[in-house]
């Protein structure tokens, strides 16, 4: 029987202030030395009063801007109480009933919401040593060092239909927190968190949506769709034997590549949510909004449509340079030099600007280790190279090397050229692309020189001579004119 998968999503996000949620211990993630970064208030001591951190309400009242979602005129934190090491207070401090974010969009997919947090300690589960007996040599430390740090919450509405769309909306969520500044949302470093739900149900019309399973422990996108995948086929044979899926969190094992029931799902009311009396309701009456608003970027979806209509690149093309904002925007620099001419979507020019930046200028700064920042190349003298290239005054061989030079002197490929000896341009491929430009824009000579007049000939080389200012190697543009009037 084919079935209709159905997947929510909600994806946590560790925000990079300076400072923690509640206190002023750094937010470090870089910290390696367990219990460095921690305080009386993230360590959860008694008599101990939170501060609300202002940059990371800011945070995701931006994230919330970007997304259309809606903002409340009074937002609060709650608390949700668990017992467990992670979390000494025995109440982790979030948002319930009053985010503050409701709604919003991305991708397609609606979203329920979006709120603030804070993150828990980090349990390491070790061998403890030489005892005798195995139970106790399985000892669990706690690093606080991550208690404590502002994470963000976003809960989709059900609205995802299978295990692509799952992917993009976390790729697309994941590139929004870098544009926006406010996460570097490495799955693989835990800075971002997904967790998916995921329920099938009978292709038939009016069917209610079916039991969900929450599958938690996904540390990559590829753990994203294996999860997804894997879950929607358990489903499957589960309905398919005439079985009930049970309302459950499961966990990803990376290593076995399938899912495992972790506990039954507990609910709402387990968690005895209550207003956290220890801060005061978040008046959003009294942040300047209007500053928020005008300090979001370009947004990746608002760029990757201009790019696509401004430049006429193809899909792949666009998302590499959507995908890093420092390539986008050296790339829309050295547009900027082009000529009016060249700057037409799909010229020439702009198909060879991309392909040099994203074969030679991209390989030559990884080889060189250095990033678009420290590069001596600007996108003045890089632009300067293409029109070369395009103009067929230099080979896609010499272009490699001028640009190696580029990198090395910061000089512009001119002035290389006038330098290094690479001026006599003697390349007969190159020459014949000129020849023939002279050739279809000078038809009188042409039409002399087929009827005999060597003189014409002289003309035309002349003319690439100018084109070249001087440079071209005389006797092998004869031969290419020859051979091109032959
Ligand atoms: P709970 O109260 O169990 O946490 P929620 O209604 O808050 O459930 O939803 C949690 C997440 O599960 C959301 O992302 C939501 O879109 C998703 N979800 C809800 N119902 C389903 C379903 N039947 N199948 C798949 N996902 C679902
Ligand atoms: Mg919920």
């Amino acid at each position: 029987m084919p079935y209709i998968p159905t997947i929510g999503l909600e994806i946590h996000a560790e925000l990079k202030t300076k400072t923690k949620m509640f206190c002023d211990s750094l937010n470090d993630p870089l910290e390696r030395r367990p219990n460095v970064n921690i305080c009386p208030i993230c360590t959860g001591h008694p008599g101990t009063l939170p501060v609300i951190n202002r940059v990371a309400v800011e945070s995701i009242i931006r994230v919330g801007m970007a997304l259309g979602g809606d903002l409340p005129v009074i937002s609060k934190f709650d608390r949700k109480n668990y017992f467990y090491p992670d979390i000494p207070k025995a109440y982790q401090i979030s948002q319930y009933d009053l985010p503050l974010v409701f709604g919003g969009i991305l991708n397609g997919v609606r979203l329920t919401r979006v709120h603030l947090e804070e993150d828990t300690a980090r349990l390491q589960h070790a061998d403890g040593g030489d005892s005798a007996k195995k139970s106790e040599r399985r000892v669990s430390l706690v690093d606080f060092n991550r208690a404590g740090v502002p994470l963000m919450e976003l809960v989709t509405e059900p609205d995802i239909k299978n295990a692509d769309e799952a992917v993009s909306f976390a790729k697309e969520l994941q590139l929004l927190l870098r544009y926006l500044g406010v996460s570097d949302a490495d799955m693989e470093k835990g800075q971002m968190r997904v967790e998916a739900n995921v329920s099938i149900h009978p292709d038939f019309p009016g069917s209610p949506l079916g039991t969900k399973v929450e599958v938690k422990n996904i540390n990559s996108f590829k753990a994203v769709h294996g999860a997804i995948q894997y879950e929607l086929k358990r489903q499957a044979e589960v309905l398919d034997s005439g079985k009930k899926v049970v309302q459950e969190t499961r966990g990803w094992d990376d290593v076995d590549q399938v899912t495992v029931s972790q506990r039954v799902k507990e609910s709402a009311h387990d968690y005895r949510y209550f207003p956290e009396p220890d801060l005061p309701p978040l008046d959003l009456g009294k942040i300047d909004l209007k500053a928020l608003k005008i300090s979001l970027p370009e947004l990746p979806w608002e760029k990757r449509a201009r790019f696509l209509k401004e430049f006429g690149l193809s899909a792949v093309e666009t998302e590499s340079l959507i995908q890093d904002r420092r390539a986008a925007q050296f790339f829309e620099e050295a547009f900027s030099e082009f000529k009016l001419e060249h700057r037409t979507p799909g010229s020439r020019e702009i198909k060879l600007l991309i392909n040099y930046l994203n074969t030679d200028l991209r390989g030559l700064l990884a080889e060189k280790e250095s990033n678009w920042d420290d590069s001596k190349i600007s996108p003045e003298h890089f632009a300067d190279l293409i029109v070369l290239i395009s103009e067929n005054k230099i080979t896609s061989r010499s272009a490699k090397d001028i640009l190696r030079r580029m990198s090395e002197t910061g000089l512009d490929p001119h002035a290389i050229l006038a330098t290094e000896g690479l001026e006599q341009v003697s390349d007969a491929e190159v020459l014949r692309g000129m020849a023939m430009g002279i050739i279809a824009a000078h038809p009188q000579p042409v039409a002399d020189f087929k009827k005999g007049k060597e003189n014409a000939l002289q003309f035309l080389v002349g003319k690439a001579m100018a084109e070249l200012k001087g440079k071209g190697n005389p006797a092998v543009l004869q031969k290419v004119f020859r051979e091109l009037l032959g």
